[in-house]
């Protein structure tokens, strides 16, 4: 695959996460959803009403309120607690929590109404016997966010907990990861060719410039989001 430089050996420890949460250093966080998600929602959803989406490493993403608001059924995962709680409370959303028999220390927050159900756990905890099969997957902030050297373990993980027909928006980042240690993590085109090739159909949607102050700040000149949408067949 093509260089990614030292970034290779680059760990973020959940710990770190954690602490990232507690500091507020969360820039990661977007207020008003993603524009690449509302664009993009109906190739996502192919005409189907009532699915299940998947938001791996969710933090507190907003568009899964915008999913569990259109009748979708919303399951998502983060190690951050502090992260799920403030979702419910920034929604205003009545939830409750539960012990997660299989995994050891886990909790599932689940809003009142049932749509949107919450683990705080790894990721690396979960799997299909636990959460079921997907129908959609919204990954942004997710696969760019896990250190480099568990990208195929996490890669395999996504594709067994993905249903038959199903389709996945992948977002990921390009820039010079010799000028930024990242997360995010800049993922080539080769690599995701190389970590899903054999599973899906991979398709580039669109290539966003989305270049600011903040990555000027982090010693970059240019920055751009990558949008892929994977099909898994029947
Ligand atoms: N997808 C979200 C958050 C992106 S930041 C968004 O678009 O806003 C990445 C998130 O992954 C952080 O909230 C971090 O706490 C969480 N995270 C990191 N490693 C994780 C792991 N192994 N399992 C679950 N969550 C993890």
């Amino acid at each position: 695959g093509a260089d990614i430089g030292p970034q290779k050996d680059r760990v973020v420890t959940e710990e770190e996460w954690l602490q990232k949460w507690e500091m507020g250093n969360t820039g990661f966080h977007k207020e008003q959803g993603h524009p690449l998600l509302q664009k993009y929602l109906d190739l996502l959803l192919n005409g189907r009403s009532g699915l299940r989406i998947f938001f791996p490493l969710c933090g507190k993403a907003v568009e899964m309120k915008w999913l569990a608001d259109m009748g979708h059924s919303v399951v998502g995962v983060e190690v951050s607690e502090q992260a799920l709680k403030e979702f419910f409370a920034e929604h205003s959303l009545p939830y409750c929590e539960e012990p997660v028999p299989e995994i050891s220390g886990a909790k599932k927050l689940q809003s009142t109404s049932g749509n949107i159900s919450l683990y705080c756990c790894s990721i690396y905890d979960l799997s299909s016997s636990i959460v079921g099969k997907f129908d959609g997957v919204w990954d942004r902030g997710a696969l760019v966010a896990v250190n480099p050297c568990d990208r195929q373990r996490y890669v395999s993980l996504m594709i067994t907990l993905m249903e038959k027909n199903s389709s996945y928006l992948l977002v990921t980042v390009s820039y010079d990861p010799n000028k930024h240690k990242g997360p995010p993590f800049y993922v080539p085109e080769s690599e995701i060719k190389s970590l899903f090739g054999n599973h899906c159909e991979i398709k580039c949607l669109q290539k966003v410039n989305d270049f600011s102050d903040k990555h000027r700040q982090w010693g970059l000149d240019y920055f751009l989001e990558v949008l892929y949408i994977l099909k898994f067949g029947a």
